[in-house]
């Protein structure tokens, strides 16, 4: 009975793990393609920031003054990553957030600019969206600093 119990907490420890990882310590994403498929599937600016972790220009995004009531998806693969209530004016010139819908956003560190950032990407099919500050509002502290193309919005139906 212990063993089974065992297994049990383990499946349970190992299913709550948002970004399960591989022998290579490589993350595994549930949506998967070649770069051919994601280079046809989406935009050039998609493409460049959700593939080749690119940045848009500040303030280029119409999502950047977007204050609709709905959800932020994952521009490549659909997954909801960001609720409207969660969007704030940051003036950075980029979409901005105070906190993530937990599970469906996973994290790294780079220093593509010389320093370290925190990277955050889909956990769904490893799409760059953008990075995490520390400089964020009251509420949670964090800035979610996302670029516009990384994102669809989907308005709610009842507004
Ligand atoms: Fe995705």
């Amino acid at each position: 009975m212990k063993n089974i119990v065992f297994i049990f907490i383990s499946l349970l420890l190992f299913s709550c793990n948002t970004s399960a990882q591989n022998k290579n310590n490589e993350e595994i994403f549930s949506v998967t393609k070649t770069d051919a498929e994601w280079k046809a599937d989406l935009d050039e600016s998609e493409y460049n920031v959700l593939r080749k972790a690119g940045t848009e220009h500040a303030f280029s995004s119409e999502l950047n003054k977007n204050y609709e009531k709905g959800v932020y998806v994952c521009a490549a693969c659909g997954t909801p990553l960001f609720k409207s209530e969660y969007k704030y004016d940051s003036r950075s010139g980029w979409p901005s957030f105070d906190r993530e819908i937990e599970g469906n956003v996973a994290f790294s560190t780079d220093r593509d600019l010389g320093y370290t950032r925190n990277e955050e990407h889909c956990a769904t099919c490893g799409g760059h969206l953008g990075h995490v500050f520390d400089d964020g509002p009251k509420t949670t502290g964090k800035r979610h600093c996302i670029n516009g193309a990384a994102l669809d919005f989907i308005p709610s139906k009842n507004e």
